[in-house]
C-alpha cells in the first residue's frame, strides 16, 4: 500500500486513525508492516503490499 495511505485509512471498528509501522517498503510502497490502532490497542497486519483492514471481535473502544 502506498505509505500517503495512512492518512485516510480508519480503523474499521473505532474509526479513529491508524499508526504506521513500516517492516518492508519500496520506495513509498510498504509491503510488510502493520497499522496500529492505539484506541483499540489492535494492529492490522499488511501482507504483501495489502493491508488487512478487517473489524475482529474484542474491541474496547466504543
Ligand atoms: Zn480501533
Amino acid at each position: 500500500m502506498k505509505e500517503k495511505l495512512i492518512e485516510i485509512l480508519v480503523c474499521p471498528t473505532s474509526k479513529s486513525s491508524l499508526k504506521l509501522v513500516v517492516e518492508k517498503r519500496e520506495g513509498d510502497d510498504v509491503i510488510e508492516g502493520a497499522l496500529v490502532c492505539s484506541v483499540c490497542n489492535h494492529a492490522f497486519g499488511i501482507n504483501e503490499g495489502v493491508p488487512n483492514l478487517l473489524p475482529w471481535d474484542g474491541c474496547t473502544g466504543s
